[in-house]
């Protein structure tokens, strides 16, 4: 699939190599899917590749990594404006339950269409919503594969309480805790089955393609077992694995953490000997400095999700204190109910924007550099491929993405880092590779058909919600018993 030569001619080059290097103009050489040279290539190059790319006025630069998002959300945007955590948990759980396979690829196409057409070349799908199957697993990742994008499924489970989204005894009112243990899909995974199903996904699927990842997921550890937590820990040691999650989102799993531990989740994973540079946890809002010391001296990566946190008011990551920690930082859109888009470039742009306003030092603002890194280079860690993408150099994976520079914010260009976060929105994108593979030619998929993926999703929607009418019903009462 990603044999041969492609050479990348005479494009302006925006390497985020060690010595920072953008040329003016440069040529990319790749073999066999991996970057030979950049900049000056062999004079035959040309006449032997077996494509040339010719990119005089477009800037290469790394392809992005969405290091958190759903693809069970894909069709979300635009859903339910302020609404609390609870009842925008409920409100997923109606939109995104009961699919088939069928539907699960076509949501991985429609949320692999808009990454793709902006320059994000992997991601890590925190999926499902619900307890899985292996049906499920074998659609979502079977979709991924055609994509032609690098994508690593976070097997999401949980074998605990979903606490923070059921308060017990929280004023609901008893005819809708019945009502929301009467619907029945947020049923807890068995450790027992985990233990079986977990391997065999893995065994199957890792690397496939060389491409495809497979990480156990914890939901959230508060909504997991012990046991569970370390049976995570001890698969991703044997098949040398990342383990991703959700951690410390809303005040709530902080004070629940507090009640179960009696004390922070990131301390009693600590404590329990999991806590290692393999986990990414998604969001991090409400850490100690305790906490932010712990998880730099491991080397836990934060996924940082700032316009998520902010569409659903669940707070704010303290990137500054963070940054300056030396805790190493990824981006992620998180999914479309709670953030409409899966463009990176917007969440780079908030991850910039966001502390500046009631930040007088400014030598502690998130810099367009910082954000760009954790697009790259922090993305590339939480999918543990660190010196393997994120880079334009030699001995780098070639994923990589072209901007038209002919596009109104490029003119002229003044400084490619600031106007890729401040100005690009991923619409000057043209052409994209992967593995060395083109995947888009001039805004243009070609591992599968986008349009019609689109249109077929578009009309399974309405035969998807009248299904689950009983779970939008359910979500609506929980809606107004927790305004
Ligand atoms: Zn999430």
């Amino acid at each position: 699939m990603n044999g041969g030569t492609v050479l990348v001619r005479q494009a302006m080059i925006l390497a985020l190599d060690e010595a920072e290097r953008i040329l003016e103009s440069g040529d990319i050489l790749i073999r066999d899917g991996v970057i030979e040279a950049v900049g000056m290539v062999p004079a035959d190059a040309a006449a032997t590749a077996d494509r040339v790319i010719e990119a005089r006025g477009l800037l290469a630069v790394p392809g992005l990594v969405n290091a958190h998002m759903h693809s069970q959300s894909g069709t979300m945007a635009g859903f339910a404006d302020r609404l609390s955590h609870p009842a925008f948990m409920w409100l997923t759980q109606a939109h995104t339950s009961r699919r088939t396979p069928d539907e699960i690829r076509l949501a991985v196409l429609l949320c692999a269409t808009q990454m793709l057409q902006s320059g994000t070349t992997a991601a890590i799908d925190h999926f499902p919503g619900q307890r899985f199957t292996m049906a499920e697993m074998d659609a979502v990742l079977a979709a991924w594969a055609e994509t032609g994008m690098r994508a690593t499924l976070g097997m999401r489970f949980f074998d605990g309480d979903f606490g923070d989204i059921v308060p017990a005894g929280a004023g609901l009112p008893p005819e809708l805790a019945a009502a929301a243990a009467s619907v029945d899909i947020l049923k807890p995974h068995p450790l027992e089955a985990l233990r079986e199903e977990m391997p065999e996904i893995i065994r199957n699927w890792h690397g496939h393609a060389g491409r495809i990842g497979v990480f156990p997921a914890p939901s959230n550890p508060d909504r997991c077992s012990d046991a569970a937590l370390v049976f995570c820990a001890e698969l991703a040691e044997q098949h040398d694995l990342g383990i991703h999650t959700h951690l410390l989102e809303t005040r709530a799993q902080a004070e629940i953490a507090a009640r179960r531990y009696g004390t922070t989740t990131v301390e009693h994973l600590d404590r329990l000997g999991v806590l290692s540079g393999r986990w990414s946890c998604a969001h991090c809002l409400w850490l100690t400095d305790a906490d932010i010391a712990r998880m730099a001296g491991h080397g836990v990566v934060a996924v940082h999700n700032p316009e998520s946190n902010a569409r659903i008011g669940a707070g704010r990551m303290r990137t500054p204190d963070m940054l300056a920690a030396g805790v190493p930082i990824a981006l992620g859109t998180d999914g479309s109910g709670a953030n409409d888009n899966l463009i990176l470039q917007e969440a780079m742009r908030a991850a910039a924007l966001l502390h500046r306003a009631d930040l007088p030092d400014r030598t502690r603002w998130v810099s367009a550099r910082d954000a760009l890194r954790m697009a790259t280079e922090g993305g590339a860690k939480a999918l543990r491929l660190e010196g393997r993408i994120g880079r334009l150099a030699p001995g780098f994976r070639a994923d990589l993405a072209l901007y038209r520079l002919d596009r109104p914010w490029w003119v002229p260009v003044n400084d490619p880092v600031a106007q890729l976060v401040f100005a690009e929105t991923g619409a000057a994108v043209s052409h994209v590779l992967v593995d060395g593979c083109l995947v888009v030619e001039d805004g243009r998929i070609l591992t599968f058909g986008a349009a019609e993926a689109l249109a077929e999703m578009r009309d399974r929607i309405g035969s998807l919600k009248r299904r689950n009418a009983d779970l939008f019903a359910a979500a609506e009462a929980i809606a107004r018993a927790i305004p």
